[in-house]
C-alpha cells in the first residue's frame, strides 16, 4: 500500500495496568529525516519498572486461566485493529525512526502477521500423551505459560520486533512487560493502545518506555518471578543481559547482530541475483539485522553484476521518510551515520574503489553506496555496518568462499545465488547460519509461520513459527499411578 497522510496519534505517556500514567520527567524523541523534536515521552522509573513486574504478576494469575479460544479472539481483534490503523503506523515510524513510509506500511502487515498467526496457533496447539511401561501407569507432557516475560526491543522494527514476541506470548498465556527503544517508544505505545481496545485485559501488555534502560531494567534482573528475557538487539547489549539473567536463572530469547555474507556464484540468474540484493541491501537503509553486508561475487560475473547493483542504487530516491516516494530514509542517529562514514573511509583508504555512492549527505542521510574492490582486513568485512553500503568482493573457488563467508563471530543470515541445485545443497548445509536464503534476499517477507533465529553471536532461541511459541511454554510431566 502507498503512504497517505494520515497524522497519526500520539501516545506519550506509559500504559501499565492502570491504563496511561505520566513518568515524573519525560524524554524529547526527533525525527531523524528533519531533526526536529516530534514528542515528550514518559521517561519510566526502576520504580514504575518495579510496579509494573508486580501488576504483571496479577494479571497473569487470571490470564493463565483463560482458554487458549478466549485468548485468540482478542488476539485475533488486535490484528484487525493493527490492520485498520495501518497508515498511521506506518506514518509513526516513519517519522521516529526514518524507515521510508510505504515500507513501513509493509512493516505494519509483517508484524500484525504475526498476531493473527499465533492467534490461529494456539488453537492448534496440543499436548501429548506418553506411552506408560506399566499398565496402571498413564503419562502426560503439558505445557504451561512460563509466566512474566521481560521483553526488550530494537528501533529498526518498532512494531514487528515487538509482536514477534508479545503475539506467541500472549498466545501462550504469559504476560509481558515491554520496554521499547528510546529511539521509537511512539509505535510501540500505539501498538498497547489497540491492545487494550480489542480487550485485552489490565496488565497483561505493559509499554514501559525509558531513556535509562540500565536503570530502568535492573528491577527486572534482580526479580526472580520475572521468568523470561526476551531480547533483540546488538550482540554487545545481548551478552550484557545474558550474564545478568543468571542470577535469577530466567529463560532467555536473544535476537542479535549479523554480518550477512550474500554470493553470486557464476551460473546464477543475474537479473533475479540483482534484483535481490537491493532487497536484502537497501531495505530501511541497510539497517536490518539480516541485510546484506558483503557481497561475494565470482570473478566471472563481478564486472557485471557491480555495475548493475551500482545503477540500481544510483537510481534510488533518498529523502523524508515521510515522503511516500522515498526508497531510502536517513539513518536512526548520527552515530549511526558516523560508523557507516568510518567504514568507508577505512574501505577507501586500503583500496576499495567507489562505483557509486560513497559520500553522507545533509542531515542524516547517506548516499547509496557501493565499494568495488574490496578486500580482507577492511573493517566493512567484519564490523556490522547498518547503513546503506554494498562491498564488493571477487572470488574464485567455491570452499574458499565458504570458509570467508564463516569467517565471522556472527550467524543470522546467508545468502546464496545459484542455478546449480546440488551446489545450493552443499552450500547452504556449509554456511553457519540460523537463516540461508537460495536464491531469495527476503526470506521472511509476510512468513510469520518461518523460524527466524542465529547462532553463535547472533543469539539463541527462535522467533516465528510453531517454535516462537514453545519459547513462552514450559513443559511438565504429570504421572497418573492407577489403582
Ligand atoms: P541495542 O542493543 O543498542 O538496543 C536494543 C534495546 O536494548 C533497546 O531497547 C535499548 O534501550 C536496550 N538496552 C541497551 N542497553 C541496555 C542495557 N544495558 N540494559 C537493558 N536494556 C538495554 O540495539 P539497537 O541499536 O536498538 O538495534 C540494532 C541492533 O539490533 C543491531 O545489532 C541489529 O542487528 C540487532 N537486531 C537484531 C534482530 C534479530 O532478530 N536478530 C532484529 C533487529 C535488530
Amino acid at each position: 500500500m502507498t503512504a497517505t497522510a494520515t497524522h497519526p496519534k500520539l501516545f506519550t505517556e506509559a500504559f501499565t495496568s492502570s491504563g496511561w500514567v505520566k513518568a515524573p520527567n519525560t524524554f524529547t524523541v526527533y525525527s531523524p529525516s528533519t531533526g526536529k523534536a516530534i514528542a515528550e515521552v514518559s521517561d519510566c522509573t526502576p520504580e514504575m519498572g518495579q510496579q509494573a513486574i508486580e501488576t504483571a504478576l496479577e494479571a497473569f494469575a487470571s490470564w493463565r486461566k483463560t482458554t487458549a479460544v478466549e485468548r485468540s479472539k482478542i488476539l485475533r481483534r488486535w490484528f484487525d485493529l493493527l490492520i485498520a490503523h495501518q497508515s498511521e503506523l506506518g506514518a509513526l515510524m516513519a517519522l521516529e525512526m526514518g524507515k521510508p513510509v510505504t515500507e513501513a506500511c509493509g512493516e505494519v502487515l509483517y508484524g500484525a502477521g504475526f498476531v493473527e498467526f499465533y492467534a490461529e496457533a494456539i488453537k492448534h496447539h496440543t499436548d501429548d500423551l506418553i506411552a506408560p511401561s506399566f499398565a496402571h501407569k498413564r503419562g502426560m507432557a503439558r505445557t504451561q505459560p512460563v509466566g512474566v516475560v521481560y521483553a526488550v526491543t530494537p528501533w529498526n522494527f518498532p512494531l514487528a520486533m515487538i509482536t514477534r514476541k508479545v503475539a506467541p506470548a500472549l498466545a501462550a498465556g504469559c504476560v509481558v512487560i515491554n520496554k521499547p527503544a528510546e529511539l521509537s517508544p511512539l509505535t510501540a505505545l500505539f501498538a498497547a493502545h489497540l491492545w487494550q481496545e480489542a480487550g485485552g485485559p489490565a496488565g497483561t501488555f505493559q509499554v514501559l518506555p525509558t531513556f535509562d534502560p540500565v536503570a530502568f531494567s535492573a528491577p527486572f534482573f534482580a526479580d526472580e518471578r520475572v521468568r523470561k528475557l526476551t531480547f533483540t538487539g546488538s550482540t554487545e547489549v545481548g551478552r550484557i543481559l545474558y550474564g545478568q539473567s543468571a542470577k535469577t536463572l530466567k529463560r532467555v530469547s536473544l535476537e542479535l547482530g549479523g554480518h550477512a555474507p550474500f554470493i553470486v556464484f557464476g551460473d546464477a540468474d543475474l537479473d533475479n541475483a540483482v534484483t535481490q540484493a537491493g532487497i536484502a541491501k537497501w531495505r530501511n537503509c541497510g539497517q536490518t539485522c539480516i541485510t546484506a553486508n558483503r557481497f561475494y561475487v565470482h570473478s566471472s560475473v563481478v564486472e557485471e553484476f557491480s555495475s548493475r547493483l551500482a545503477a540500481q542504487a544510483a537510481a534510488l530516491n533518498v529523502g523524508d521518510a515521510s515522503s511516500a516516494t522515498t526508497q531510502v530514509g536517513p539513518l536512526v542517529e548520527a552515530a549511526g551515520l558516523e560508523k557507516v562514514r568510518a567504514q568507508v573511509a577505512d574501505a577507501l583508504e586500503k583500496g576499495a574503489t567507489i562505483l557509486t555512492g560513497g559520500n553522507a549527505l545533509e542531515g542524516l542521510f547517506h548516499q547509496p553506496t557501493v565499494l568495488g574492490n574490496v578486500k580482507a582486513g577492511m573493517r566493512i568485512l567484519t564490523e556490522e555496518t547498518f547503513g546503506p553500503v554494498a562491498p564488493i568482493i571477487s572470488f574464485d573457488d567455491e570452499q574458499a568462499v565458504i570458509d570467508a563467508a564463516n569467517d565471522t563471530p556472527f550467524g543470522l543470515a546467508a545468502y546464496l545465488f545459484t542455478r546449480d541445485l546440488s551446489r545450493a545443497f552443499r552450500v547452504s548445509e556449509a554456511l553457519e547460519y540460523g537463516i540461508v536464503g537460495v536464491n531469495d534476499g527476503g526470506p521472511f517477507a509476510l512468513s510469520p509461520q518461518a523460524p527466524f533465529g542465529g547462532v553463535k553471536a547472533s543469539g539463541m532461541g527462535s522467533e516465528g513459527g510453531r517454535w516462537g511459541l514453545e519459547e513462552y511454554l514450559t513443559l511438565k510431566y504429570v504421572s497418573f499411578g492407577l489403582v
